[in-house]
């Protein structure tokens, strides 16, 4: 079996649509194909749930017509016959009609992220009925019948396993098996998500549930790029990483995977490939568990970054003084990042939270706390990357001119990690990329 993702912008066009179909059924291996929502969908549902939040009923209802529209002119165009267009024309209209009485309802939560969870449901019947129309069997497996997060937002693998094992044996003869990424049920049974660009996250959890062949990861890039290619010029994509390499640059902000997406298959060593839906022949990016040694492979950055001090002269060398603090961001569930010490201080960073306020308060009990916002953690990646003598004079004097405000390095063999103010990101990725990679 494998398991096969298309993003937002595979699916966004109805010639795109067309393409993700030749390439779904151009072998007769059993798959599963993970749909994220046509491209642009899921920003048009987050806003119209923040205006809803707001009050602004008109705008929300403004931006779900267009909306609509587009569903209307997109299915004219993906589809021939009379018959699938009338079924589309239904299946769209029982979900836009659902999204517009959420409207009267009180808006909650709970109503927003029903809202954010149309995209998919929309996407895959769509598929089905072009797959249909060119005469392709397939099923449809809903997502929320088998992806399902606990209190802690952490997807239950055993649970995804045994429900889509069974769903599966139900159609032994069929090949193309098709479910909507990002969606889930939480442990509240309500609807919820992976977060924005969750498909990804979903593609290599079933491709672990499944103990899958293969997670193919189909976007509108050829591959893993050494360097983030929506701010500099010059990049190019990389023919393997390492699940470690690989979730380093997901986790700090390689945009083409999402954070969490590489842990599943990393866990249960399935390969993921990353390939071009507009290229099917280039050779992407495989990602497997080989470790090769190798220079510096890529470099991405991660924005929305607290950077929290806390001076203390008193008690910082004090044994457990760091478990304290640890504790702090522990009773709120939040992940530190990057830490450094010295004799009187401890600097850490957190990703933006709405418990900040809190946080300080707790920390207050320790010693002076200072709170740095906007910044951006950079990270460079590669195998054994530590070991390069020299790379570190390289990355330094690359950023010469930027104001570095912590570091990190050691923690792992396979990255070095540099925290700067966001203004300056642009210019220290594009200083990197010639820095280290001669572009
Ligand atoms: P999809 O909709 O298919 O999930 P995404 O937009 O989430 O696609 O991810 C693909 C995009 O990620 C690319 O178009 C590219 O602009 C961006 N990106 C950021 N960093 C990288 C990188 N290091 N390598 C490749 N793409 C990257
Ligand atoms: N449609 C969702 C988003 O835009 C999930 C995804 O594309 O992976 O974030
Ligand atoms: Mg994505």
């Amino acid at each position: 079996m494998k398991v096969l993702k298309f993003g937002g912008t595979s699916v966004g066009k109805p010639e795109r649509m067309r393409q993700v179909a030749d390439i779904v059924t151009s072998d007769a291996e059993p798959k599963i194909v993970v749909l994220s929502a046509l491209s642009g969908t899921t920003n048009v549902l987050e806003k119209s749930g923040k205006l809803l939040f707001e009050g602004k009923i008109s705008e929300a209802t403004k931006e779900i017509d267009e909306l609509y529209s587009h569903y209307v002119q997109f299915y004219n165009e993906l589809l021939f016959t009379d018959l699938q267009k009338k079924k589309a024309a239904g299946v769209i209209d029982q979900h836009f009609h659902l999204i517009r009485r959420l409207f009267d309802k009180a808006f909650t939560e709970v109503e927003n992220k029903i809202i954010l969870a149309q995209g998919e449901l929309l996407s895959t019947q769509l598929f089905q009925l072009h797959l249909e129309e060119i005469e392709k069997n397939s099923v449809l497996l809903p997502a929320l019948d088998f992806m399902r997060i606990d209190a802690d937002n952490e997807p239950d693998i055993e649970f995804l396993s045994q429900q889509l094992g069974h769903m599966l044996k139900r159609y032994s003869d069929n090949s193309i098996f098709i479910t909507q990424g990002y969606i889930c049920m939480n442990a509240s049974h309500q609807i919820d998500n992976l977060k924005r660009g969750g498909s990804d996250y979903t593609a290599s959890l079933i491709g672990a549930a499944l103990k899958a062949s293969i997670v193919q990861i189909w976007t509108d890039i050829d591959g893993m790029h050494n360097n983030d290619p929506r701010i500099v010029e010059k990049t190019f994509p990389i023919a393997e990483l390492s699940f470690n390499e690989a979730s380093e640059l997901a986790y700090f902000g390689a945009k083409i995977l999402h954070p969490s997406s590489i842990l599943p298959a990393k866990f249960y060593n399935i390969p993921v490939q990353l390939k071009n839906t507009m290229e099917p022949d280039a050779i992407g990016t495989l990602i497997t568990a080989n470790e090769k040694v190798s220079s510096v492979k890529a470099i991405a950055a991660k924005d929305g970054i607290i950077a929290i001090k806390i001076k203390s002269t008193r008690m910082l060398l004090a044994y457990g003084f760091l478990r304290r603090i640890f504790e702090v961001f522990e009773n709120y569930k939040i992940p530190i990042d990057m830490i450094t010490t010295s004799e009187v201080a401890v600097s850490l960073t957190i990703e933006n939270s709405k418990h900040l306020s809190d946080i300080v308060e707790d920390l207050n009990i320790f010693g002076e706390v200072t709170v740095d916002q906007d910044q951006t953690i950079v990270c460079i990646v590669g195998n054994q990357i530590i070991d390069q003598q020299g790379l570190v004079k390289k990355v330094f004097d690359s950023l010469e001119n930027i104001p570095v405000r912590m570091i990190s390095y050691g923690g792992s063999r396979y990255n070095i990690s540099v925290l700067i103010e966001t203004r300056y990101k642009h210019a220290a990725l594009q200083a990197l990329n010639k820095g280290l990679f001669n572009l």
